[in-house]
Parts: C-alpha cells; structure tokens; sequence
C-alpha cells in the first residue's frame, strides 16, 4: 500500500496546488517513486503545472449521477408530474407544443421521485457521464491522474472516490510508493472523500483572517480522520500580525509548522509559465524553504515505513 500525503487548504487561492507540485518534484528528485493525483475535480490544474496535458496513458468515463429521462411514448400528457410538483429541484418544466415535460439536465438530482409517482411510468432514472479520469506522464518522469467533472454532474465526492481507487490501482501496478493528493477546497464531499485513508496531511495556509478561518475549518475534519498533519504558512511575510496569529493558533492547538514560504517575486513567472517554482527558481528562497519542508515530509515517510 502506498503512502498517501495529501495537500489541502480549505480555502482556494492560497498556493496550495504551486506547493503540491514542487514537493512532487522534489521527492522525484531524491529517487522516491512518487505518483501525483489531482483530486480538486471541480478545476483541476495539476497537470498543467507538469506539463502532461498532451502526454496520456488512459482516459475513461466515469458514471457516478443518475439523471432521469422521458419515455415519450409511456406520456399521457396528464401534466401531474408539472401540477402535482413532483420535482423538488424545479427539474420539470411543461413543452406547451408537445404537451409532455422537459426535464432541465442541470437541475436534475436523479432522486427519482418522478419515476416513482408518474402513473404511467413515462420517467427513467439511469447512470449518465459524470466525469473524466485522465492518467497523464508528466514531464518530470512521474505519472499524474486527474478527475474532472462534467457541468452538472453534482457528484464531486464520488468521482473523488472513483480516482483515488484508479490512482491506487495504478500506484499498485507501477510499484508507485508514494501518492501526492492535491486536495479540493473548501470541507465538503470531496474534501472527505480525498482524506479518506490519507497517512499524513499538510494543510497550507496564509497569514490573513479568511485563510486562517478556512485552515481551522479543514483542520477540525482532519482531526474527524485523525490523520496526523503539519501546516505551510504561504507567503508567510504578506502580513505580519496574521502570521502572529497563526504562530498562536498553532500553539494553542499544539499543531506542527512544517516551514515558511516568503512572498517571493519570482512565483508570479512561475505560475504564469506552468512551471513547479522550485524548477523555474531551484536556487531562490522559496526553493529553498520547500526543500526544508521536503525533508522534513520525507522523515514522515521514513518513519512511516518503520
Ligand atoms: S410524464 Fe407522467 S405524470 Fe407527466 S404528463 Fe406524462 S404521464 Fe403525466
Ligand atoms: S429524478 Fe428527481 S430531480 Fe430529476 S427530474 Fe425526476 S424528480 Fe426531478
């Protein structure tokens, strides 16, 4: 079984995925044979940072919503699945010209209350596409797997899940020892479904109120999880009294700080060229505090590994 390091933040915006990808790198670096996995679904761009975007091993479909569908021919036209309000999502609306309903994709839940109270059984409720898994070679000679969701899909946590067993099914085939998870934002669905299982977390904050808040919020599930875990404060001079803040928060709650990352002028190029900052600036001071914090994660391994 791999060990599975995640990276979250619970607030988007905060670096989380630039740093996700330069401790991958890092790690490859020192021989460790890594697999990257890209679980925030809703926007996933961890492949772009590797450059991997054009180089893939497997895409596949995934089926993890049902979405009801009219039977036109079952239809009597009797217009109660509209008067009766069977839809509770405002999914059903009324074809004037045809005199059957129009079920609105997007809206649909797949609940199946219309299949369930239409007399004449005119609804189906069936497994649609839901999402995409993309297993890609990045340019840094590790692989990177990838989920995306299709507009409307609604079912973010279960296509997390579905990634995480291909990404172990692949780590378990490449002899893969080590899974980097770039984490959602936010504590929801698929937050839960990417710590499931996870041996170790780094959640990455930044010295301002709004991250902090989000920190603590992500923090309180990991702890559901009981999974171990470290904080990164990212661009850790930005705001000197924030970072007083968090320096508080983390003794008051007896939490480990893994490094500092300054505000540093080289990321912005960085960001904007797709490029891991500890490969556009291996010798700057980001790169160097990550390589700190890589040691640090890769004592964490070891020890695991006892
Ligand atoms: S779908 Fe069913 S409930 Fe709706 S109009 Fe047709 S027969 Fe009536
Ligand atoms: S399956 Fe549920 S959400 Fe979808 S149209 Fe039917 S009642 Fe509405």
């Amino acid at each position: 079984m791999a060990y599975h390091l995640g990276i979250v933040s619970g607030k988007g915006g905060v670096g989380k995925t630039s740093i996700t990808a330069s401790i991958a790198c890092l790690l490859a670096e020192d021989g460790l044979p890594i697999i990257a996995v890209d679980t925030d679904v809703d926007a996933p761009n961890l492949a772009i940072l590797f450059q991997a975007k054009n180089n893939q091993v497997e895409e596949f479909k995934v089926q993890t919503t049902e979405k009801a569908s009219l039977i036109p021919d079952k239809c009597v036209h009797c217009k109660l699945c509209i008067d009766d309000a069977f839809c509770h999502f405002d999914a059903l609306k009324w074809d004037e010209e045809n005199l059957i309903p129009i079920i609105d994709s997007i809206a649909c839940e797949g609940c199946g209350a219309c299949k369930l109270f239409c007399p004449e059984g005119a609804f189906e409720v069936e497994p649609v596409n839901s999402g995409t898994i993309n297993h890609l070679k990045s340019i840094y000679e590790f692989d990177v797997i990838t989920g995306e969701t299709i507009l409307g899909a609604q079912t973010s946590g279960k296509l997390v899940t579905e990634l995480r067993k291909y990404a172990d099914g692949v780590a378990k085939e490449e002899s893969k020892e080590i899974m980097i998870i770039d984490g959602p934002p936010g504590i929801g669905c698929p937050v839960i479904a990417m710590l499931s299982g996870l041996n170790y977390v780094i959640v990455i904050t930044e010295p301002t109120t709004a991250a902090l808040h989000d920190a603590d919020r992500v923090i309180s599930v990991i702890n559901n999880f009981e999974i171990p875990f470290g904080i990164i404060i990212n661009k850790a001079d930005m705001y000197l009294e924030g970072n007083k803040q968090i320096k508080e928060y983390l003794n008051e709650n007896n939490i480990e700080l893994l490094g500092e990352i300054p505000l540093d002028s080289k990321w912005p190029y960085a960001i904007a060229n797709g490029i891991p900052i500890i490969k556009a600036h291996p010798n700057g001071i980001s790169a160097q505090n990550l390589k700190e914090i890589s040691k640090k994660i890769k004592v964490k391994i070891k020890e695991n590994s006892k």
